[in-house]
């Protein structure tokens, strides 16, 4: 092989190779320790990473996407999503990521067509998504801990007519099921009964829960169907609730407008 071409070979590998592995990430707990170049960053270049802000006021309840965050039904969790085709080190202007993640991973809201497969193919994507619904005053309420989210439940809990946007913290949030990569089938979330009597009995429209999923696994499409079949429910999914004090908020969500897209990753604030 002429020398010349075997080099280019080489390069091309070595190419490849940037696409594979993504940088560590600074101010990550979880940052790989794998690195065989030295760090480039300053000791004074290190980014804060914020759960709250402005002292609290805005408190973020948008879990961090991380490799290690579970992924329904699976024990591997979300794994690598993001690569690094064009990198300054390798030689490009600038660095571009790329991203590759299932629409209902962390964070995430989910469409009518989710579940419905006449109101997918009719079109009723998250882009359809009533931004209201997703913006305005909201209650985030502790859940007895020991229980699915059944009719008794939801009857229990009182929710005032009105009130059109609910945050439910379950147990979920004190096993810190986001938190481990294991999917965990025994989480917290609605019966059928339950999302029936919310859907018939109270104003809510916004429909929020701390793990992947609103519907408990043992009714998980049929509490879906009660949800979504009027169209005028909205579920958010994988929110972070924790250390967040029960009570009235006004509750940000915004999702991103993928055409088309049943589901897609959504960033929630709550502001005091
Ligand atoms: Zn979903």
């Amino acid at each position: 092989m002429p020398p010349l071409l075997y080099f280019f070979l080489f390069l091309h590998s070595l190419s490849d190779a940037q696409t594979v592995a993504y940088p560590p990430i600074p101010g990550t707990e979880t940052a790989p320790d794998c690195s065989l170049s030295a760090p480039t960053t300053n000791k004074n270049l290190i980014p804060t990473r914020r759960e709250v802000y402005d002292d609290g006021r805005i408190i973020d309840i948008t879990h961090r996407y991380v490799t290690s965050m579970p992924a329904f039904n699976s024990n591997e969790g979300v794994g690598q999503f993001l690569w690094l085709p064009a990198s300054m080190k390798n030689g490009s202007i600038a660095n571009n990521s790329e991203m590759k993640l299932p629409a209902h991973t962390g964070t995430h809201v989910d469409a009518p067509g989710h579940v419905f497969d006449h109101y997918f193919d009719a079109g009723f994507d998250v882009d359809t998504l009533d931004l209201e619904v997703l913006n305005g005053p909201a209650l985030l309420v502790d859940v007895p801990r020991d229980k699915n989210i059944t009719a008794e439940v939801m009857k229990s809990l009182n929710v005032p007519r009105g009130v059109r946007r609910v945050l439910f913290r379950t147990l979920n949030t004190d096993r810190r099921l986001m938190y481990k990569k294991e999917f965990d089938s025994s989480y917290v979330g609605f019966m059928k009964d339950g999302a029936k009597y919310l859907v018939e009995n109270t104003d809510i429209k916004l429909v929020g829960i701390d793990y992947l999923s609103v519907a408990a696994y043992d009714d998980l499409i049929p509490s879906h169907l009660e949800f979504l079949e009027g169209r005028e429910h909205i579920l958010v999914e994988g929110l972070k609730l924790d250390d967040v004090q029960p009570g009235i908020y006004t509750v940000h969500c915004l999702p991103l407008r993928l055409l088309g897209s049943e589901g897609s990753p959504i960033r929630c604030i709550l502001i005091k």
